[in-house]
């Protein structure tokens, strides 16, 4: 399997301020890990393009691109809400951020590449198509999968989203689009606090109790997302891939494993293979206990390569 890693250093340069969680050592571990356990000679590495401002209109809104080149800060800081800090570099990032999905989504059509795993800051699957939130300025994942649907005519697409937060932007954007289906599971009651979606054919949604561990997180995914996902037979599977949800990370209550995440990354790639040709754009969200982070994407890395 040839495994794409794409990422770019200005995804390094959207700088959060102190203390903030959401900051660049998250990347830094991820790649650390990669030399550190050998697997960086096994991926092929990919500079993102900055994302184009037609790309970013399939899902956002004119006023919302405004909103965001008007807030960004010429130095310092500054906050689009209490959680998401931007500064001078976050707007190349977050073009970057956005602009990998889009190449990872082009490699994979042209078969150049099996799969592709986006380390990209910002992450995306709260921004709305009018706002940002939660750390997010753009929805990357529905960038890509726009540009999946539109310039490459692919006519059924899954999300799949285990980050520990519901992806109200991943469904703001998403839901009413026939030709996408989003699989989701998140804590709730939590933030961002919006009431789950209604779920139906393509609307997948599981709310997990605070306490939930590896047995609910399996079982929801085993009796719901699975089934939905062969019925659907989708051409090509985004993962919105959020490693929050670990029992180490306390951005959340939720305790999952290392190996939950083994299992569910083998659990999308068993169902990328029987529809979509093992087409997988896989994006990463959040996770930010850097140990488990760093570990976990690289089993997640390690899955897609077929290496595990
Ligand atoms: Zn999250």
């Amino acid at each position: 399997m040839s495994t794409a890693y794409i990422s770019h250093p200005d995804c390094h340069r959207h700088d959060t301020g102190d203390g903030h969680p959401e900051s660049a050592r998250r990347l830094s571990a991820i790649e650390d890990q990669f030399i550190s356990s050998g697997l960086s000679d096994f991926i092929r590495y990919f500079d993102a393009p900055e994302v184009t401002q037609a790309q970013l209109l399939t899902v956002h809104t004119v006023e919302h691109l405004a909103n965001m080149e008007a807030s960004m800060p010429q130095q310092g800081y500054a906050r689009l809400d209490p959680d998401t800090v931007v500064s001078p570099g976050t707007m190349k990032a977050a073009k970057r951020a956005a602009g990998a999905v889009v190449l990872a989504v082009d490699l994979l059509m042209n078969g150049e590449m099996n799969n592709a795993f986006c380390g990209v800051r910002p992450p995306g699957h709260h921004a709305e198509s009018d706002r940002a939130l939660g750390f997010c300025v753009y929805n990357n994942i529905a960038v890509g999968v726009a540009h999946a649907l539109e310039a490459h005519g692919l006519n059924k697409v899954a999300i799949v989203d285990f980050d520990v937060h519901q992806g109200n932007g991943t469904e703001d954007i998403i839901i009413g689009n026939d030709k996408v289906m989003y699989c989701s599971i998140f804590q709730h009651p939590f933030f961002p606090f919006t009431p789950p979606p209604e779920n139906s054919e393509r609307v997948i949604s599981i709310p997990l109790e605070a306490t939930a561990k590896s047995a609910e997180f399996r079982a929801a995914v085993n009796d719901h997302w699975l089934p939905a996902l062969e019925r659907f037979e989708p051409e090509m599977i985004f993962i919105s891939a959020g490693f929050d949800a670990h029992r180490d990370d306390d951005m959340s209550y939720v305790s999952l494993t290392d190996a939950d995440f083994k299992w569910i990354t083998e659990q999308i790639v068993r169902m990328a293979e029987l529809s979509a040709s093992g087409r997988i754009v896989s994006v990463l969200e959040g996770g930010y206990e850097l140990q488990s982070l760093a570990r976990c994407v690289e089993t997640h890395m390690r899955v897609l390569m077929g290496l595990s």
